[in-house]
């Protein structure tokens, strides 16, 4: 996957809309916007959309506004609005503005007013209940509401005063006066504004009514000049609804709603609402766990921004929902990572390794390549030799199977970069176990190349035990442990993957380490692909496992 980007590109309609509009000279220039609502923390389908809204405005010369789509005061938050912008800066997307849908409240307001004096809004009583099933279904037309024929100014008399406070929640909305008998439902006399005594975290206590979604979106768009208005499939059957109010308003400019299809993954869930539920019952460890299919989540496991933008991009832009395996995604992430990230070596479950020829109190430096698979190496980094090396435990078999290459008695190995040992003893504890293993070195065979050209066939990793760093290293898996989770009649909580995070606390990683700010990523070799979480701090060193260097799942399935 390591072609550029426009060999890799799948087609994306929107991008060919946006093309022929700018060659027709349809408009000057192209204004999108991403709308997202400040009620959770972004996940990797929002990215899709910030690729196709900035990503678009940017190859062709335009601009995107970042619009909070803050309608409904009492799911919103200002967390949510600062996390939302750290991670469209993270995936390198630039803002020409922020807005927010209650900058236009007033303007809102006056344009619901103009409805009404039209005679194209009414003011109805009727109950939630009695709305609901006046609104028929799709075999059975809706009927008119008894308020439907309220004068002009009755509803108005009464808008004001659903504005000003005077009722309870649920007394009146306001409804657009368009089809009871539409045979799409969104055509049926939709609400605008319903009234709602709740705390707005800009507009304080400013408003007791608040408009719907439609109502408020395609007219902010028309404010903010937006030429094309870019949202997911849900919304199609929504869209003579918003060019209804286009035109039946005097609003300034002519938005055009274009739909495309979700991103989805395999082993996720992406509902706002199922995230909130993971992170509230405590299933995860916060909105950025780096088990969570949040952007922030993502950020801390140790994706990079590119892996994220580079999928979206082969994913491409289509009318047809579909689902991606995961796989794809994370094949993404390894290919970038295989790039970027500077090889360590990390010992994650330590067997004492002792060299017994090797001199006390001596050190013995070697320089390795930061990226061995480049010519030049890509630079290197210091690794210290001394008597006693941690290896990895499943790299000792005491009775090896066929094949087995790894450290064996009797059996010669080279420690990567450094040096051929040759395991001489085992040491057991009372209860059988392995605790050390006694080995010779050559010390002819200095960097691990014998000097007679015997052949030694394995090559494991080590460290040092004493420059070697302890670091707590957080294995993660796959959240889900089914594809679909919450499929059919399923409960998505009852197919959480138990295993999905392991804590190992005794792993040792080469010194150089120490000091790696958070967010840095490396490749432990032989191992995969990790990054410093968070949690780290210059004398507790915590590293999150990205991903593993294979996909381990394709085995098992
Ligand atoms: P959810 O249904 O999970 O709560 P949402 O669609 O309500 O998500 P918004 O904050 O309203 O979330 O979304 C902002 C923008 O991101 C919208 O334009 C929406 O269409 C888009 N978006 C949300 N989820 C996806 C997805 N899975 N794939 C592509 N675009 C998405
Ligand atoms: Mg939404």
């Amino acid at each position: 996957m390591s072609e550029s980007k426009d060999e890799s590109a799948a087609p994306n309609f929107v991008r060919d809309i946006i093309a022929d509009d700018l060659r027709s000279g349809k408009h000057p220039q192209i204004v999108t916007r991403f709308p997202p609502e400040p009620n959770g923390y972004l996940h990797i389908g929002h990215a899709k959309a910030i690729c196709v809204d900035f990503g678009l405005a940017k190859e062709f010369g335009g601009r995107c506004t970042l619009r909070f789509d803050d309608t409904n005061p009492v799911k919103e938050e200002t967390e949510f609005v600062e996390s939302i912008k750290e991670d469209i800066a993270w995936l390198g997307f630039e803002w020409s503005d922020i807005r927010f849908t209650s900058d236009y409240f007033d303007q809102l307001y006056a344009w619901a007013e103009d409805l009404i004096r039209a005679g194209k809004a009414y003011v109805d009583s009727q109950s939630a209940e009695q709305m609901k099933e006046g609104r028929g279904d799709f075999g059975t037309p809706g009927t008119n509401s008894p308020y439907r024929d309220r004068s002009v100014e009755e509803n108005l008399d009464l808008f004001r005063r659903m504005k000003a406070g005077e009722f309870a929640e649920g007394a009146h909305v306001l409804r657009a006066k368009i089809d009871m008998a539409s045979p799409n439902m969104n055509m049926r006399d939709p609400a605008l504004y319903r009234i709602l005594h709740a705390h707005h975290h800009r507009t304080g206590d400013a408003w007791h009514i608040y408009p719907t979604y439609d109502y408020a979106h395609g007219q902010s768009d028309a404010i903010e000049h937006v030429t094309h208005s870019l949202c997911t499939l849900e919304f199609e059957a929504h869209r003579p609804l918003y060019e209804w109010f286009i035109d039946n308003l005097d609003v300034p400019s002519k938005p055009r709603q274009i739909e495309f299809a979700r991103l989805n993954f395999t082993y996720m869930v992406m509902s706002k609402r199922k995230l909130r539920q993971l992170v509230e019952e405590d299933h995860v460890l916060g909105w950025d766990d780096p088990r969570m299919p949040t952007l922030s989540g993502m950020r801390r496991r140790g994706f990079s921004p590119a892996a994220i933008v580079n999928l979206c991009e082969r994913v491409g832009v289509s009318k047809r929902n579909s689902q991606v395996d995961v796989s794809l995604l994370e094949h993404a992430v390894r290919d970038d990572l295989n790039q970027h990230s500077p090889r360590h070596m990390g010992v994650m479950r330590p067997l004492e390794v002792v060299l017994e020829n090797f001199p006390d109190d001596h050190t013995e430096w070697f320089e390795a390549p930061q990226f061995p698979g480049r010519e030049d190496g890509g630079g290197t980094r210091r690794i210290p030799l001394t008597k006693v090396v941690y290896v990895e435990h499943d790299d000792f078999m005491e009775e090896p199977v066929k094949k087995w290459r790894r450290l064996a008695p009797g059996v010669e190995v080279r420690l990567r970069y450094a040096a051929l040992v040759t395991c001489k003893e085992v040491v057991k504890n009372d209860v059988g176990d392995v605790v050390r293993l006694v080995c010779t070195w050559d010390p002819e065979a200095k960097g691990g190349n014998p000097a007679d050209g015997r052949k030694v066939k394995g090559t494991i990793h080590w460290v040092s035990a004493e420059h070697g760093v302890p670091a707590t290293v957080r294995n993660y898996d796959r959240l889900f442990s089914v594809e679909n989770p919450g499929a059919g009649e399923t409960n998505f909580l009852d197919q959480l993957n138990p295993d999905s995070l392991e804590v190992l606390e005794g792993a040792r990683v080469e010194p150089d380490l120490a000091q790696a700010e958070p967010g840095t990523r490396i490749q432990f070799e032989r191992l995969g692909y990790y990054c410093v979480d968070p949690d780290s701090s210059p004398d507790a060193l915590v590293i999150n496992r990205t991903i593993t260097l294979r996909d381990s799942w394709a085995k098992k399935s």
